[in-house]
């Protein structure tokens, strides 16, 4: 894939128009030009968590799309797109690595205007600050990170699926560029 849209740009004289740096990237496949929706980091801009997960790692989420960002207790989560709160748990007070803490996760759902959900799991007890039915701008305060529900740690949880419900990946902005990310790597939130 990333050889085919490699091969595609290099025969494109848009390049005319881009600097050194954007066509390396471009080529190397640090970017790769969908057209899809950019994200923002889903926490404070400026700040760095680490990326412990990543779709089909090694541990929980195996076979999942979804990404955890290892974060202490009370950290501002942000919401990475704009949308509609359609869902929200903030009264738990409950979470460790227990099979009964599977459903004690306080959580935020926001739906996007292309159908798909961003879900923000493990928030802490009372950390949500937004209401159901409320629109968040892309970048807006929604909550703080904690450690309910089943987890291991404190983190962050990010998800995203589509209108059928099924988990995709999407890129954020990063100061490398419109990136999907990588785990055991950190990332500064940029707008
Ligand atoms: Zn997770």
């Amino acid at each position: 894939m990333k050889l085919l849209i490699a091969f595609y740009f290099s025969t494109l004289s848009v390049f005319a128009q881009l600097d050194n740096k954007v066509i390396r990237d471009l080529k190397t496949g640090k970017i790769i030009d969908d057209k899809s929706h950019v994200y923002f980091l889903p926490y404070e801009k400026g700040k760095k968590y680490l990326l412990i997960q990543a779709s089909n790692s090694q541990m929980s989420h195996k076979n999942e799309v979804a990404l955890d960002f290892k974060m202490k207790k009370g950290s501002k989560i942000c919401a990475a797109r704009g949308g509609k709160v359609i869902a929200l748990r903030k009264d738990s007070q409950r979470g460790g690595l227990k099979q009964e803490y599977l459903s004690e996760g306080n959580y935020i759902i926001i739906e996007h205007d292309d159908g798909s959900h961003a879900k923000y799991w493990h928030l802490d007890y009372q950390g949500v600050f937004v209401d159901l039915g409320e629109t968040v701008k892309q970048g807006q305060l929604i909550g703080l990170s904690g450690h309910t529900g089943y987890s291991a740690f404190p983190h962050l949880h990010f998800e995203l699926t589509d209108r059928e419900g099924k988990q995709i990946l999407c890129r954020f902005k990063t100061k490398k560029g419109n990136i999907y990310l990588r785990p055991a790597r950190k990332y500064t939130c940029v707008h």
